[in-house]
């Protein structure tokens, strides 16, 4: 029996998830940490495992199996997927939604033509909530779908209200509407506007003599962000912003309201929800499985970019197929 060899590039948040998930695996060990970074300066838990430039990146390409790309959706991912899926098979979490069609194209061409396996967009939302999707419109073809998400951080309208002239730091909160969630929960196929089904929660720490007011008009008033939802701004300490407001939870719902019979008489709800402790954790316990699918889709000769939605549940699992079978179906 031999373990998977996987090697993490990018040590950010996933970065630290994925060492902690390998670790949790029985068939899998980690192999190496690579980063553009200086290696001496980054300190990783797991000891006897080296910390490399990606400078050097070339000389691993025989010693891993699987490389788990940690980089960010905005300008690492589409630079690295299909620079490093020349070299291995690769699994990222881009989950810049409207680009993936894009970023298939170019990581596509790429594992083509080195004859790799990437499977791409992995992790919650891309991911899990793709599946849920998938599998709910095939089985209820006429209904509709409802995703909520929260209460978590959104990373991108936290961004957002930090480039507002006077704000020190902030965190914002994306909170789903208690009475729509409801409302999809009992069948009433309800029609939702933005704002009927998400709130937003602002928690901004201004720097000095900043003009509260004119602050928080500039924040419920931006487009896009926050002008469509219900904002609340409320402005802490510096302290309290750290203490409280740290955390990396995260979750959500994903629905399918969908109509069968006759006459459309019987109603049918799917619902799948996630309550993350914390969403780095999670996402990279994903990527971790899909990189164990990735190396035997890569073994049984597969090439070429891939998404969750092409991999056989059974490849995610660490057990045979007759246990599962025996255990799990
Ligand atoms: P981070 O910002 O923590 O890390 C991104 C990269 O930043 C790292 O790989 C690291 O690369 C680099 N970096 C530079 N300086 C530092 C530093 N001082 N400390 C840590 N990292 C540093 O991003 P996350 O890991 O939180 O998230 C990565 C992406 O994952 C997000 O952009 C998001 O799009 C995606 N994601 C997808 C999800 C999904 O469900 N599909 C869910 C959650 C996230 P290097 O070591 O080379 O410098």
């Amino acid at each position: 029996f031999m373990s998977i060899k996987i090697g993490i590039l990018g040590y950010g948040n996933l970065g630290k998830g994925v060492e902690l998930a390998v670790k949790a695996a029985p068939d899998m060990e980690l192999v190496a940490v690579f980063t553009r970074r200086d290696p001496k300066t980054l300190q990783i838990k797991t000891q006897g495992v080296p910390v490399v430039s990606t400078d050097d990146i070339e000389n691993w390409k025989d010693k891993i199996d699987v490389m788990i790309l940690c980089g960010g959706s905005a300008t690492d991912l589409p630079v690295q997927t299909p620079q490093y899926a020349k070299m291995f098979n690769v699994v990222d979490s881009f989950d810049t939604h409207a680009r993936i069609p894009e970023h298939f194209a170019n990581v596509d061409a790429a594992a083509k033509e080195s004859g790799k396996v990437a499977v791409i967009s992995c992790g919650w939302d891309p991911g899990m909530f793709s599946l849920a999707r998938v599998y709910s419109n095939a089985i209820l073809p006429e209904g509709n779908d409802y995703t909520f998400w929260g209460k978590g951080v959104s990373q991108g309208h936290s961004d957002a209200i930090r480039r507002v002239k006077g704000v020190k730091n902030a965190k914002q909160y994306t909170i789903p509407v208690e009475s729509a969630l409801e409302a999809v929960r009992s069948g009433q196929n309800p029609k939702l506007t933005t704002r009927q089904k998400h709130t937003r929660e602002c928690f901004v720490v201004l720097e000095e003599g900043a003009d509260a007011a004119a602050v928080e008009k500039e924040i419920k008033e931006m487009p896009n962000y926050f002008a469509d939802y219900d904002t609340t701004v409320h402005f802490i300490s510096e302290e309290e912003l750290l203490k409280n407001h740290s955390g990396m939870a995260h979750g959500g719902f994903v629905f399918r309201s969908g109509k069968t019979g006759a006459d459309k008489e019987h109603n049918h709800i799917i619902e799948y929800s996630l309550k993350l402790d914390s969403n780095p954790e999670f996402t990279t316990s994903v990527l971790t499985a899909v990189a164990r699918a990735a190396f035997r889709m890569y073994n049984e000769g597969q090439k070429g970019c891939k998404t969750m939605l092409d991999i056989a549940p059974s490849y995610l699992s660490e057990k045979s197929g007759e246990e599962l079978r025996a255990h799990l179906l």
